[in-house]
């Protein structure tokens, strides 16, 4: 159980199951969006602006991290 080897961990993502696990190294944008109303989080496509997404929970536009 060393906290070194992680790499078993690429699948053990919680969350909505991506294949993205690394992103430590910061590449690009973060891939959620926060819902500014109910602080809700979700993940979404890199391309498409958070604010054409609308929180699951309360249903407002999310906002971009
Ligand atoms: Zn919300």
């Amino acid at each position: 159980m060393s906290e070194l080897d992680v790499t078993v961990v690429e699948h053990g993502t919680r969350g909505t199951g991506q294949g993205v696990g690394g992103s430590r190294q910061g590449i690009g944008p973060p891939s959620k969006c926060k819902c500014p109303k109910c602080g809700t989080t979700v993940s979404h496509t890199p391309n498409i602006p958070c604010s054409t997404i609308k929180c699951p929970k309360c249903g407002s536009p999310m906002s971009g991290a």
